[in-house]
């Protein structure tokens, strides 16, 4: 069984076909997915869960998990209803991880200190609630300004809670996860794994323990090479967890089995968590 650690199931890109997209998800050997609740902003945190909820019952579906977050460039938006509606939503049995948060410096938006304000506040409501994080770094071209800032905010407001959590779409060099690693991070591989350019990408992600590692597919977004430029779903991250078990010369079932286990480690769930 394979887990997509990361797609974004309430994008409206799955308004026409979301069940039988979450059916090709689970004859593709996917096990479970966890869906990202951030929405376009914070009115829309809450639809993930909805998600869980609705497909949950039936049966030939993926187990779903979901998250709640506030995105980096939405951080102005994480007023005290928004922050509120976000523990909330943590204190559900299915939102089992906060996210994705963090920072961006690569888009324009958000000024950088409101952004490192809005994901200390989130990190502060994740810790009374006990949930992992799902972290969303990105610098501008080849600086690493973001993830300095990142490390640094971390290591104050996230270490010492001992939650952890999962660098998702990992994209940093080596100092990067070894950062990662040493903070007791996962570090999840999406679809540019499989991109012709991203040789820095693989080599650091056959440094990376396959016990510390994830694979995610962050649907709608970052279609594997086959089908880049397409819209992306749960069911391909076969292709990724295939490049990953490649790059560690090992099975495609070994990365499965090792990131079920790192998943359900993480967030507390018994192996069996999936369907
Ligand atoms: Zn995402």
């Amino acid at each position: 069984m394979l887990i997509d650690s990361h797609a974004h199931l309430d994008s409206p890109r799955y308004e026409d076909d979301r069940e039988e997209m979450l059916r090709r998800a689970a004859e593709a050997g996917v096990g479970a997915v966890l869906a990202i609740g951030i929405g376009e902003g914070p009115a829309e945190m809450h639809q993930a869960l909805d998600i869980c909820r609705l497909f949950n019952n039936k049966p030939g579906m993926p187990k779903l998990y979901a998250s709640a977050g506030i995105y980096p460039h939405n951080a102005p938006e994480a007023d005290d209803a928004a922050l509120q509606k976000l523990d909330n939503l943590l204190a559900q049995p299915e939102v089992i991880a906060c996210g994705e948060i963090g920072l961006d410096y690569y888009h324009e938006g958000a000024a950088h200190p409101v952004q490192k304000e809005g994901l200390i506040s989130q990190l502060l409501i994740a810790a009374a609630r006990k949930r992992p994080i799902l972290i969303h770094c990105r610098p501008k071209d080849d600086a690493t300004d973001a993830w300095d800032d990142l490390f640094e905010v971390l290591e104050e407001h996230w270490a010492p809670t001992g939650l952890g959590g999962v660098m998702h779409c990992f994209g940093g060099g080596w100092e990067q996860a070894k950062r990662s690693l040493d903070l007791g991070f996962l570090i999840s591989f999406a679809g540019n794994l499989t991109y012709p350019k991203a040789q820095p990408l693989r080599d650091v992600a056959s440094r990376v323990p396959l016990d510390c590692a994830l694979v995610e597919t962050d649907a709608p977004w970052l279609a594997p090479n086959a089908l880049r430029g397409k819209r992306n779903e749960p069911a391909y991250v076969t292709q990724t967890a295939q490049n990953l078990a490649e790059l560690h010369n090992v099975s495609p079932d070994e990365v499965a089995a090792a990131t079920t286990r790192n998943f359900a480690r993480l967030f507390n769930l018994p192996l069996g968590m999936g369907n």
